[in-house]
């Protein structure tokens, strides 16, 4: 039977659903993954939540086989509409451990063919904007920054910044125009050096902040001298699980309440605007604060909330599938 359904968007609010390869063991909880397309993801509850099986439908449902090229053949068109001048938001939503930042980043060995959305997105613009060459001039620069605690951090502390930009969400973080994937590749590289820089002894901080990628892209038409301006965000959210708060306390108790208040303040942003709520609660985070003009109006939103098929993940996947469902 149909739990929900995740899958009647309106708008242009997507949520994909990502289930990543067994890390150890073989027996999961989830019962089936029906094919890419129904988007339907079917679990076996334990008693604690009522036992028996519960299907949950998104847009999509990637199985712990699709690659990382699948997965990003679905994103492509939303990433091209960035050069048309749309706004566009992708999230990775998940505990840690599940797979947001492979999703996003890939894996730490990369190759050609485990990049992931990040990289993919950039070398994707380049080409198209390539193939637009005689109609547009497209320049493109990127935004790193880390939001930690409600703080925002730029990950790009290079030369060659600039503040040309109007559609700057974080007026104060670097804007380092970029050329090729290769200059991608080499910011990447500073942003994950900066952000290793700055973790404090508390073991990867990582999963406790959000990272987002910004691209800017400003477009001339050759013709008609018209400008068009469209950005993109590449957010790489904190783990979303919850921890005991009779366990931690200080710094540790802080952060969670911190995630755990972002988290659900984008949560309630998405689902109003997918309610088309009028008014949408933008400034219950740094968050959504930052990202409010790529939220909402014309700009397209994507999340994957990504799961974990280990047994033990089953208490967190059920607060993330219900996330998701909220959103949706
Ligand atoms: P998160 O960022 O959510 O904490 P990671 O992306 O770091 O999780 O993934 C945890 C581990 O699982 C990493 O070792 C990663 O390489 C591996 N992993 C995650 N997703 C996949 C996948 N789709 N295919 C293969 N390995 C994966
Ligand atoms: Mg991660």
């Amino acid at each position: 039977k149909l739990y929900n359904q995740v899958q009647d968007l309106k708008g242009s609010i997507r949520v994909y659903c990502r289930v990543r390869p067994f890390l150890h063991g073989q027996s999961s909880y989830i019962s089936s993954i029906e094919n890419i397309e129904q988007g339907i993801i079917t679990i076996n509850t334990p008693s604690k939540y009522g036992k028996g099986q519960r299907s949950f439908n998104f847009n999509k449902v990637f199985g712990p086989s699709a690659t990382q090229g699948e997965v990003f053949s679905d994103t492509q068109p939303l990433i091209r509409s960035v050069l048309d001048g749309y706004n566009v938001c992708i999230f990775a939503y998940g505990q840690t451990g599940s797979g947001k930042t492979y999703t996003m980043t890939g894996p730490k060995q990369l190759n050609e063919q485990s990049h992931g959305v990040n990289y993919r997105a950039l070398s994707d613009l380049f080409h198209l904007a390539e193939q637009r060459k005689d109609t547009f001039r497209y320049n493109v620069a990127v935004q790193m920054i880390e939001i930690y605690n409600e703080q925002v951090r730029d990950l790009l502390v290079t030369d060659g910044a600039n503040k040309r930009y109007p559609c700057l969400s974080v007026p104060d973080a670097s804007l380092v125009p970029v050329a090729s994937t290769s200059d991608v590749f080499d910011l990447m590289n500073i942003g994950q050096r900066n952000r290793a820089v700055g973790a404090t002894a508390l073991n990867d901080r990582s999963s406790r902040s959000h990272s987002c990628l910004t691209v800017h892209i400003q477009g001339r038409d050759l013709t008609s001298g018209t400008i068009l301006r469209g950005c993109m965000h590449l957010v790489d959210l904190a783990g979303s699980e919850r921890v005991d708060k009779s366990e931690v306390t200080g710094e540790r108790l802080k952060e969670a309440q911190h995630i755990n208040k972002s988290l659900s303040a984008l949560g309630d942003v998405i689902a109003s605007l997918a309610q088309k709520n009028p008014h949408v609660p933008y400034r219950n985070s740094k968050l959504t604060q930052l990202l409010q003009d790529s939220l909402g109006g014309q700009a397209k939103t994507l999340m994957f909330v990504h799961i974990s098929p280990e047994p033990d993940a089953i208490g967190e996947t059920i607060s993330t599938l219900k996330f998701a469902e909220r959103v949706a």
